[in-house]
């Protein structure tokens, strides 16, 4: 890995919701290469889950929530920067050599890697290195058509991971990368099915360089470095969409879990852009993971042990144009119905 004159490299990982972004992430951590890395995570809602599901969570790991750092967050993310790297120097946490920072799917990159390119305190010490962008072979092509920040998060990576190719059409996804070649010819692609995505591969000639890129993301980032946003930004993003969660404190019955949320999905996919949870279902000793995007829900996963001592249930909805309150009723009324028989 290219050696960066003492500064620190720091890795976007970027993509729209559910395309994949954390469990690339737990893969390129698994790397004995990525043992020295920091890892900021950002996460839309008020509850995270993604730092629950990656192995190993330690001291080094910095979860930033109930907030979007390309807007309303912004200014946390250079302070949760800064604050890493002075608990470094002072030997609080281990000496970390690399950054890397997951967005929230709904990320506009562009403040992002304005800020991590033009802040003072961060280029001080820290390198932005490439930018890796996940994007849903199954759903990726109508989010491009419907969510200007998947094509923003596309123009500005310098690795395109296409993921989920193993179970889309090879024809959805021959029409998904021939879109993506036309939003950024210069980006290496990969398919994560195929590959084994190592971090020597995606970290190779590790400067971000926007002259590189189509000509909007250097737009994008003139207006950026033009406008002061200050620490606090407004919503950037479809007012239409809203984050909330639902939490359990009582074993769920998995029979009719599945049921409710099959049937939500098939009544409001559309407008659910995201489902992910973490169970405590009834009979099992671990943890459920669930993962859904629309219409599509994967196959669920077992954790090997709970993450931490909360035992609760914790689901995350990150829907369009839908009452959380509806939503949360029909939970409970299946609940009670399956506790009732
Ligand atoms: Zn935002």
């Amino acid at each position: 890995m290219a050696l960066y004159d003492g500064f620190i490299p720091v890795n976007l990982l970027t993509g729209f919701l559910g395309s994949g972004k954390t469990t690339l992430l737990q893969r390129l951590l698994a790397n004995p290469d990525m043992a020295n890395t920091a890892v900021l995570i950002n996460e839309f809602g008020e509850i995270g889950l993604d730092h629950l599901l990656l192995e190993n969570i330690d001291e080094e790991t910095v979860i930033l929530q109930s907030g979007c750092v390309c807007c309303t967050i912004r200014g946390d993310l250079s302070n949760a920067i800064r604050a890493l790297y002075n608990k470094r120097e002072r030997g609080d946490v281990p000496s970390f050599d690399r950054l890397a920072i997951e967005t929230t799917g709904l990320a506009d990159p562009a403040p992002i890697v304005s800020t991590l390119l033009a802040d003072p305190v961060v280029r001080h010490h820290f390198r932005l290195g490439n930018v890796v962008t996940t994007v849903d072979g199954l759903h990726g092509m109508m989010q491009l058509e419907t969510h200007p920040e998947s094509v923003k998060q596309a123009a500005v990576a310098d690795h395109l991971i296409v993921t989920k190719s193993d179970i889309a059409a090879a024809a959805d996804v021959a029409a998904l990368t021939s879109m993506l070649r036309r939003i950024n010819p210069a980006a290496s692609f990969h398919k994560s099915a195929d590959e084994d995505l190592r971090p020597d591969t995606l970290f190779r000639n590790d400067i971000y360089d926007p002259a590189t890129k189509a000509a909007a993301v250097g737009d994008w980032l003139r207006t950026e470095a033009e406008h002061d946003h200050g620490n606090r930004d407004v919503n950037r993003h479809d007012r239409g969409i809203r984050a909330f969660s639902i939490t359990e404190d009582q074993p769920l019955d998995w029979t009719a879990f599945g049921m409710w949320l099959t049937m939500l999905l098939n009544r409001h996919g559309e407008n659910i852009l995201r489902v992910k949870g973490i169970l405590n279902v009834a009979g099992a000793e671990t943890p459920v993971v669930i993962h859904g995007v629309q219409y599509t829900v994967h196959p669920p996963a077992h954790l090997e042990r709970w993450p931490t001592d909360d035992h609760r249930s914790r689901i995350v909805f990150i829907v369009h144009s839908l009452s959380p309150d509806s939503i949360k009723r029909s939970l409970a009324a299946f609940n009670g119905l399956a506790n009732a028989a």
